[in-house]
């Protein structure tokens, strides 16, 4: 009787959730008591995303992965090319392997590389009470005062910040919007908002750490230009640093060998890395045959204003897809070269030139 009307839904969780499997989960509860319909609601009250293919389910605990498991491990299987029940996630934060990494400028307007990491022993943003958001944002921002160096900063909370502050850091492209996305409020994590959310920044504003938005933490390195190289060893350097400093504190990260880093969206599973640039690409905005090429090269385009903007005019976000089943360097390594490749491609077009050869097989 509870089973959800998914008739137009095209998110994951309404193609592999059938009314057998909820009657199996539904009265199951995790321990810190996370529901599988609280999983499923954000997918439920969205059928679909403009801009992006969703998951359409979250993560409420580190349990969720495993408790509710019948209807993860497909979603995780099909959203991350087939990554099976059986395979590990691998880690590789050697940023010395990655080859180039210095995109064109001319092209390229902005680098950045970001992950997520979550804090053992406390629920997940959808889910977790005001007191446990608190703590997480207190134990992170404690660990963060250790910082040093060039990484050293400042935690400015939401809370207290001006209204011309927040906007100004919103676009500027540093902090994550204010609660609009439909994807983060109907998945319970706008709740209190915004009662312990803030971000650190460093002094240059090119290493940063958000609290309790979608996830406890977002750790990002960035900078404008194409030096991708250099903001993937800042942004390794950062989060190793982060990671000493809060095991410090007495805290560990969620992470299990075969899902990698545990975040609140399976999207997010494993490297929790999306290594993106802005880029102008007048030309391939207008081809046809830009989508199925960024597919070939297993990238993503967004709009420059976060995940819920449309591109405006030929400036695109252009990312990684995956994140699971592959280790951070070589997802770099993907974006660097696929990158490089569009660039090229445009470059072809600006003369009118063809550039089939330069599109992958598959
Ligand atoms: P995330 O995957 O990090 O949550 P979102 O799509 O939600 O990314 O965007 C968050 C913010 O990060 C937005 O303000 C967006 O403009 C900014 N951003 C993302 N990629 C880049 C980039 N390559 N250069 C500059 N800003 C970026
Ligand atoms: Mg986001």
């Amino acid at each position: 009787m509870d089973y959800p009307d998914l008739a137009i839904h095209n998110n994951l969780m309404a193609k592999h959730l059938t009314p057998r499997m909820y009657g199996k989960l539904r009265d199951i509860n995790t321990k810190s008591g996370f529901s599988l319909d609280k999983a499923i609601q954000t997918g439920v009250d969205n059928p679909g995303h403009p801009f992006i293919s969703t998951v359409g389910i979250v993560a409420g605990d580190e349990e969720s992965y495993e408790v509710f498991a019948d209807l993860f491990d497909p979603i995780i299987e099909e959203r991350h090319n087939g990554f099976r029940k059986s395979d590990m996630h691998k880690t590789d934060l050697s940023y010395s392997k990655l080859q180039g990494g210095i995109l064109d400028d001319k092209y390229v307007l902005s680098s950045r590389v970001r992950t997520g990491r979550s804090i053992r022993g406390f629920a997940l943003p959808p889910h977790c009470s005001r007191g446990e958001r608190r703590e997480v944002e207190k134990i992170v921002n404690g660990a963060l005062q250790g910082l040093k160096g060039e990484l050293a900063g400042r935690y400015y909370p939401l809370n207290g910040m001006s209204e011309a502050d927040q906007n100004q850091l919103i676009e500027d492209h540093f902090l994550f919007d204010k609660p609009v996305s439909p994807l983060l409020t109907c998945a319970g994590m706008a709740r209190d908002w915004p009662d312990a959310r803030g971000i650190f920044h460093n002094t240059n504003k090119n290493f940063l750490v958000w609290i309790n938005e979608e996830d406890h933490t977002r750790i990002i390195s960035m900078e404008k230009g194409g030096n991708m190289k250099k903001v993937f060893q800042r942004f390794c350097e950062g989060l190793n640093e982060v990671e000493r400093l809060i095991k410090k504190e007495g805290y560990q990260y969620m992470w299990n060998q075969h899902l990698g880093y545990i975040l609140t969206c399976p999207s997010n599973l494993g490297t929790g890395l999306r290594a993106g640039v802005h880029v102008k690409l007048p030309y391939l905005a207008k081809n046809k045959r830009f989508d199925e090429i960024l597919g070939k090269l297993k990238l993503q385009k967004r709009g420059t204003g976060g995940v819920d903007t449309a591109a405006v005019g030929s400036i695109f976000d252009i990312s990684n897809s995956d994140r699971l089943g592959v280790s951070e360097v070589e997802l770099v390594q993907l974006v660097v070269d696929g990158v490089n490749r569009l660039i090229k491609i445009e470059k072809r077009l600006e003369k009118n030139q063809r550039f089939d050869d330069l599109v992958p097989s598959s």
